[in-house]
């Protein structure tokens, strides 16, 4: 196949062909023309999304399959998939499904995240990590903060030595570690210890935040995920310094995200899809970016070219996937371009 039309994201009309799955840039003989103009996305990224997972907890596979269909449908070609009760390794064999790179389960302690979805531990989390860097695909998911009971608010899980040991041990496997973090008083621990990513990171202050632009810590901020917060605290009767503080994180969002952006922390676009929140919202995520303060292009990127580097996948060069996306008019220029792909190609398969 033939594919001409203005490159993203170096913005260069080009020519691209596509043999076995794969980009070529020199001309193929015989090549057919399916795409003459418009504007060629390398396949879009949702780095914090769960797959398998439902409101009701974990989902049967064929519902899983939908979910990654829902998510294929508006460009997502790959997932980082933060966390999922069920194994979804059967779907990574589909050519057709989005590609999934796996975090194996969430680890948390009991009583201490939403039920029956993640392993609970009540303590060694090195070797639990171990546990998950084994069936995952390069990620590992940990708990890093939520409502202590006893203590009628959000507090972290672990300790720092805990934490070092656990990203130690899953940076000597080759695996990565992210968190998800709601407070403040986490966040330290877990990126002195080294951890590689952050999920939602609502209680960043100026201090963590240095910290992380100096570590180069990623933050997937899941911003469509945080306008539930005012819903979790009404709920939250019994714990109002909890609801207090889940009010107050929501109010600062904008103001806090912009500051990581601003500070050269590298943020991805993730829908945080699964539980609360729908399949197939990517595009809402990268207006929420742009929204507090991410240039256009930055917030495609964030869920395209700058989220696939990061997870070692090319964009649209010699070689690389064909994982394509293509629309009419400059996204660049306006975002509600992304609504309306033409064309979304999928290892070198047109849907
Ligand atoms: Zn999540």
């Amino acid at each position: 196949m033939h594919l001409r039309g203005v490159v993203l994201p170096d913005g260069e009309p080009r020519d691209l062909w596509v043999v076995n799955g794969r980009v070529r840039t020199q001309p193929v003989p015989g090549a057919q023309t399916v795409v003459d103009g418009g504007f060629l996305v390398p396949g879009l990224v949702d780095a914090h999304c769960h797959v398998g997972l439902g409101p009701q907890g974990g989902v049967e596979l064929p519902e899983a399959v939908e979910q990654a269909l829902t998510d294929r449908a508006t460009g997502t070609l790959l997932i980082r998939d933060c966390g999922s009760p069920i194994d979804t390794t059967p779907l990574q064999e589909r050519l057709d499904l989005p590609r999934i790179i796996r975090a194996g389960r969430h680890i948390a302690k009991p009583k201490r995240y939403l039920p029956h979805i993640g392993v609970e531990i009540e303590s060694d989390l090195p070797a639990a990590v171990a546990e998950q860097v084994a069936i995952g695909d390069g990620w590992v998911k940990l708990v890093g903060d939520w409502i202590d009971r006893g203590a009628g608010d959000l507090a972290p899980l672990w300790t720092d030595d805990e934490l070092e040991a656990a990203v130690k041990v899953a940076h000597a496997a080759g695996a990565k570690v992210t968190a998800h973090v709601f407070g403040e008083d986490a966040l330290p621990g877990l990126i002195n210890a080294g951890i590689d990513c952050i999920e939602h990171g609502t209680g960043l202050t100026d201090d963590t935040i240095a910290l992380m632009a100096a570590r180069g810590t990623a933050l997937v901020p899941t911003l469509i995920n945080i306008e539930t917060f005012p819903g979790i605290a009404d709920k939250a009767g019994k714990y109002p310094v909890y609801a207090n503080h889940m009010r107050d994180l929501h109010a600062r969002v904008a103001t806090t995200v912009s500051k990581a952006v601003e500070a050269g922390v590298p943020v991805y676009a993730g829908t945080d899809a699964g539980g609360g929140i729908q399949h197939g919202r990517i595009v809402d995520e990268i207006a929420a970016l742009h929204r507090v303060g991410m240039s256009a292009t930055d917030a495609i990127g964030a869920a395209s070219w700058h989220a696939r580097a990061w997870l070692g996948f090319p964009s649209l060069v010699e070689g690389a996937a064909a994982d394509i996306v293509v629309y009419d008019e400059d996204p660049r220029t306006n975002l509600d371009v992304l609504r309306s792909p033409r064309m979304i190609m999928l290892r070198g398969r047109v849907y």
